[in-house]
Formats: C-alpha cells, structure tokens, sequence
C-alpha cells in the first residue's frame, strides 16, 4: 500500500494535482469516516487510477451552531480509513482558504432545494452545493462517488453538474447500515444507548408501512419526533430527532 499524502494546503494540492496522469476519482466528505464512506472510496479506487478523500466540516451548510460544534472529528482514524480503503490523497482545507470570499458567493437551486432538508434547514443546500463547487473545481476529478443515503443532496449536484457542464461524473452509491438497518452516519455516535435502541425504527417504519401516514404514526408512537416524512419520485423520505440528533433516511417504494 502507498503512503497517504494528506494535503490541508490547497495550493500544495493543486500543484499536486497537475501532476497526476490518468483519471482521479473524489470523494468529498465531512469526515467521521465509517464503512459507508468507505464504501464509496472502494469504489472510486476500483474505477480510477488515483482516488482523493477530502475531509472538511463545512460550517456554511449548516444551519444550526450546535450541530456543527457536536459534529464527531476523528482526523486520526479517518486517515487510516481513507488508506486502507484505497485512497492516496486527502485533502482537507482551511475555512480561510477555501473561503476567501468569507461566502460572499454562493451557488443557489431555487425548487428541489426547498422542499423536505431545504424546507426545514435554511440555505443548507446552498452551502452544500457552493463546497461541492469548490472541492469539482479543486480536485479537478474525473469522477465523483454520493451516498444515496443523502438523496435530495446526490440529486441536487448531479443537476448542477449538468447545468453547469462540469467535466466531473457523479455517481449514485447504495446506502450502507448496520444490521438493524439503521443507516450508517457520522452522527450516530451522538445517541445514546437508548436512542440506539430506537434509531432502527426509522428504516422499519420506512420500509414496512402502507402509507407515509402509518410511517409517520409509527414513529411518533415509539416516541420519535419526526421532522418530515413525505413521499417524491417513487421514494420515501424522512428526518426525524432521536436524543436532538437530526437523522435522515430513504428508501425506495
Ligand atoms: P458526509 O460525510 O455525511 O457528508 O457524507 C459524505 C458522503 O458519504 C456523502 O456522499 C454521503 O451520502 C455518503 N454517505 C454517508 N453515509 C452513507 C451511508 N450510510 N452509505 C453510503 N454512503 C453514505
């Protein structure tokens, strides 16, 4: 296995980056890596010839100071992840750097970004969308790899690919759980055991109710607050608190 180079300087990256022959697969994560981004690193290191992690917990998608101060950072074991998994670069950027604007430009979808995350977390999607921008234009990738965990966000950037004609592929990868099928996320350290206890109810009611009506019912019932569980595109959607830790999932119908 290759040394990991780790790059926290965007400059140094794209020096980097202008040397590489061949094709470059990204993928962009917030860190607190767990066998789902993994999944998506696998991926990307079996179709390209080099495979760049970036790791940065961007503070303009999110909408709540709380949540982005309790976001989980584990720098050390993430690299080790991104190693084993496949990658040879990583690239975590400063706020000052990757933002020397101070955000003053932004990237905005008017439509699918207001409805189910975008209805209940303002401008969430045009912090997401403007990092997204910045780390295509950055990495210069080929390729890029998205959960489908995150679909509202993997179908926003695949539009904005296209809109914007950029050179990098987006990729749809399958949502990974645990067996209870509870959906891997870095937030789910947060809960607590009991909270553990009751997460896998979001994928049972997802996946084993009539209507979005039951669904919604069954989660209230075990004492979930649920933030929006609606149906679009054959699939059905839901956010909803355990122990204040916003989850999110969605299935296929
Ligand atoms: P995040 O670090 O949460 O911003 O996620 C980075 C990327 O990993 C996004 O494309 C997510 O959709 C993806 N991802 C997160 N959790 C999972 C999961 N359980 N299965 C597959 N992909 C995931």
């Amino acid at each position: 296995m290759s040394d990991l180079l780790v790059f926290t300087s965007i400059t140094e990256f794209r020096a980097y980056r202008a040397k590489l022959k061949g094709s470059v697969g990204v993928v962009l994560t917030m860190g607190a890596l767990h066998a789902g981004h993994a999944s998506l690193i696998v991926r990307s290191a079996g179709e390209n010839d080099v495979t760049v992690v970036t790791i940065y917990v961007n503070p303009t998608q999110f909408d709540n100071p709380e949540d982005l101060k309790k976001y989980p950072r584990t720098w050390e074991a993430d690299l080790a992840l991104a190693k084993k998994s496949g990658a040879q670069a990583v690239l975590a950027p400063s706020y000052e750097e990757i933002y020397p604007d101070q955000y003053r430009y932004k990237l905005t979808e008017n439509v699918f970004s207001t409805k189910l995350c975008g209805a209940h977390r303002p401008g969430h999607y045009d912090g997401v969308l403007t990092i997204v921008m910045k780390l295509f234009q950055i990495t210069q990738a080929d390729q890029s790899y998205f959960g489908e965990k995150d679909f509202q966000q993997l179908q926003l950037i695949k539009d904005m690919a296209n809109t914007f004609f950029l050179k990098t592929k987006v990729n749809a990868c399958p949502t990974l759980r645990e067996t209870s099928g509870l959906a891997m996320s870095s937030r789910n350290v947060r809960l607590t055991d009991a909270g553990k206890e009751k997460a896998p109810a979001i994928f049972q009611a997802l996946t084993k109710s009539s209507t979005a009506v039951v669904a919604h019912k069954k989660l209230t019932d075990a004492g979930i607050e649920v933030e929006y569980l609606e149906e679009h595109f054959n699939r059905r959607f839901v956010a909803a608190f355990i122990d204040g830790v916003r989850l999110i999932d969605n299935v296929e119908i």
